[in-house]
Formats: structure tokens, sequence, C-alpha cells
């Protein structure tokens, strides 16, 4: 999924015009792509003369530090809550569980892609 990389952004609305779908608008002479209408088509990439619109796979480290910093906020609020400090581990695990539970998802939606691929 395509996203805008604000501060390299000048507005200068090449993306909206290109768009298939209208998924780009501008704010406050900024680009900003609506997602639930985004088709994942690529184009905004590739066209983008300022190089501000980014791949998805750049945004890994960060959304990987929000999931530790998720996980240690229900942490920290189970003992809070629960009152023992042994609740805490025991939210760790379910997290694990959660996020094991995510991977599976992904690796059989990919696998079941991969069959799409070859038709
Ligand atoms: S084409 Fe690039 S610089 Fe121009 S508005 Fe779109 S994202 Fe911003
Ligand atoms: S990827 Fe395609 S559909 Fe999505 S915002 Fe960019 S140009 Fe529009």
């Amino acid at each position: 999924m395509p996203w805008i990389k604000g501060e390299s952004c000048v507005g200068c609305g090449v993306c909206v015009e290109s768009c298939p779908v209208g998924a780009i608008s501008l704010e406050n002479g900024v680009a900003v792509i609506d997602m639930s209408n985004c088709i994942r088509c690529g184009i905004c990439h590739d066209i983008c003369p300022n190089d501000a619109v980014m791949h998805d796979s750049e945004k890994i480290p960060d959304e990987v530090n929000a999931n530790i910093t998720k996980t240690k906020e229900f942490m920290s609020a189970c003992a809070k809550y629960l009152g023992d400090a042994k609740e805490k581990q025991k939210c760790l695990n379910r997290m694990i569980k959660y996020f094991n539970k995510e991977k599976i998802i992904i690796e059989k939606t990919l696998e079941k892609l991969q069959i799409l691929k070859k038709k």
C-alpha cells in the first residue's frame, strides 16, 4: 500500500490527476491517500516527481515498534487492573499467541494468492 511522505510532497497534484479511482486529494498542500478507495495500482508511486510516494515495506520497522509498544502497554495495564504482577507475563503470552495467529493468517493468505497467480 502506498503512503505519502508529507515532508517530501510539494503539492504539485500530479498524483491527484493520475489516480484512476480518485483516491488522492490535496489537504493543506499535501497529498493524502484515501486507503478505502485505493486499488494498489502503484501509479502514484511511479509518477511522483519528488519521490514522495513510498512503499508499504518502508513502514515495517515503525510497525514492529508499534506492536512492541502496544504489547508493553497491555502488559502494564494487565498488571495494573488485574492487580497481579504475574498478569504481565500472561498478557505477553496472549500477545505472542495473537501475533502467531496473525502470522498464520498471512501465511495462508499468501499460499492462496500464489494459487491465484498460477491461474
Ligand atoms: S505527485 Fe508527489 S509531490 Fe506531487 S502532490 Fe503527489 S505526492 Fe505530492
Ligand atoms: S496506488 Fe493507484 S489507486 Fe492507490 S492511490 Fe496510488 S494511484 Fe490511486
